[in-house]
């Protein structure tokens, strides 16, 4: 099945075209057909898409809105020019995953759209308010571009988290705002928890129940999941993406009387409270500088600059005091596990953070950390109680082949045995 990927944001469209089936899922030979995304919509829109591991095409076209782009591309995909023979026509491409970002109470696991389903994710709106919408325009735009009939799945970025225990998801506020404004931590990057943990258990032979990893995300957005028994047992995002470990431009967490005093001293209202905290906060508020860590890093190397260096510290030190926490919380854990632009790429910001982690039997090969860029594998040294592993992430993969694990009647189940293709290629147009 050739499996479409969409994010869809605000004016731009994240997508790639991924083959795959529960026979290629099973022997993890999925293929990347193409990767990109339009920028712009709205206006002269960029598209940039790489066509399988090719270099980088970049092109323009007047797209007025999110059908608009979605059609183009679709047409370009299945033009001759594109060189993807996989797709002659739109009825080649399946089936379309999205990335849906909140689930509320209600999705604990990916599902089919149909108009109850639509109505959920309508229903979530007021807990991401600025996501979901985004994720309904482009559900909608697919129905529009490929008629009714096309299967279409919604993959959540908060279902991964649906086990925490409800001691862990409470705040200890009055109860009645958990009752009436579902005010709890959800938490989030659920795809990418649970592909690195996936890849984990099957790097190392485990089963489902014997997976005991601390996974931490780290790219702009950062989030560290404890995982016992290969379920989300805590999480560090809470309500919302704000809350838990330093970010690119996010606070993480912070004492929330801070608020208040903010809002007063500045003048700010709560809106411009709200918005100090998740885009000029971070690395890039306690550097002055940017919210890039590879920036960050050169310009320590470069000269010793104080707010280069603490934006750096304070970043390692609360991803280990995290680590700590739930490491108590979980009763030990047998790896932490490394993702995200950072984690997959940075072995200074590794050893920063695992450094004063030998307490807990942590030991790092310093040979393998440098030599684990971009790639997957361990770089614990065989006698490390705690080990630590690099497992680039693949969430669009992951959203593939969970779309096509929910139109066979299987979801979840990676490792289930192939069934018999239920006609999903069925298409209008
Ligand atoms: P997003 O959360 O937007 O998907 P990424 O996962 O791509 O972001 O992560 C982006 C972050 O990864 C940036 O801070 C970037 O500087 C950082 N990064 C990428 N490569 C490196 C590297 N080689 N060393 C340090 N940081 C890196």
């Amino acid at each position: 099945m050739n499996v479409l990927v969409l994010n869809a944001g605000s004016s731009n469209l994240k997508f790639q075209l991924i083959a795959t089936d529960l026979g290629r899922i099973t022997q993890n030979s999925d293929e990347r057909l193409c990767r990109g995304q339009i920028e712009r919509i709205g206006g002269e829109a960029i598209i940039a898409v790489h066509v399988r591991n090719g270099l980088k095409q970049t092109f323009t076209a007047s797209l007025s809105d999110i059908s608009g782009a979605l059609e183009y591309l679709v047409r370009w995909i299945a033009s001759d020019e594109s060189g993807i023979t996989e797709v002659r026509s739109p009825s080649d491409i399946h089936a379309v995953g999205h990335r849906v970002v909140h689930g509320g109470e209600l999705f604990t696991e990916s599902t089919v759209i149909t108009d109850e389903v639509l109505q959920g994710i309508e229903e979530c709106i007021d807990l991401a308010p600025l996501h979901n919408p985004n994720n309904i325009k482009g559900i909608l735009a697919t129905r529009q571009v490929f008629g009714p009939k096309l299967p279409q799945v919604a993959v959540f970025d908060t279902s991964f988290h649906h086990s925490i225990p409800e001691h862990a998801y409470l705040y200890a506020l009055p109860y009645h705002l958990y009752r009436r404004h579902h005010i709890r931590r959800y938490g989030f990057h659920g795809t990418s928890h649970r592909y690195v943990a996936d890849r984990y258990r099957t790097l190392r032979a485990l089963t489902e129940e014997q997976t005991h990893v601390i996974t931490l995300h780290l790219g702009n957005g950062c989030s560290v999941t404890a995982i016992r028994g290969g379920r989300s047992a805590d999480t560090s995002m809470g309500m919302t993406p704000l809350e838990g470990l330093v970010m690119g431009t996010r606070s993480g967490d912070i004492d929330p009387a801070i608020v208040n005093l903010i809002a007063t001293k500045g003048g700010l209202s709560t809106d411009e409270v709200d918005a100090l905290l998740n885009t000029q906060s971070g690395l890039l508020g306690i550097s002055g500088l940017t919210n890039d860590m590879r920036v960050l890093l050169q310009e320590l190397t470069r000269q010793d600059d104080h707010r280069v260096r603490l934006s750096i510290e304070v970043f390692c030190y609360r991803a280990r005091k995290y680590i700590g926490a739930f490491l108590a919380c979980m009763g030990g854990a047998d790896a932490i596990v490394f993702t995200g632009g950072i984690g997959e790429n940075s072995p200074d910001i590794r050893v920063r953070i695992c450094e004063g982690l030998e307490w807990a039997g942590l030991r790092l090969d310093h040979n393998r950390n440098r030599q684990m860029v971009g790639l997957e594998g361990q770089i614990s040294r065989s006698d490390s109680s705690l080990k630590a592993f690099v497992i680039p992430t693949d969430e669009e993969l992951l959203i593939a082949r969970d779309t096509v694990q929910c139109i066979l009647g299987e979801p979840g189940e990676h490792r289930a045995a192939a069934a018999g293709n239920s006609g999903v290629g069925e298409m209008t147009h």
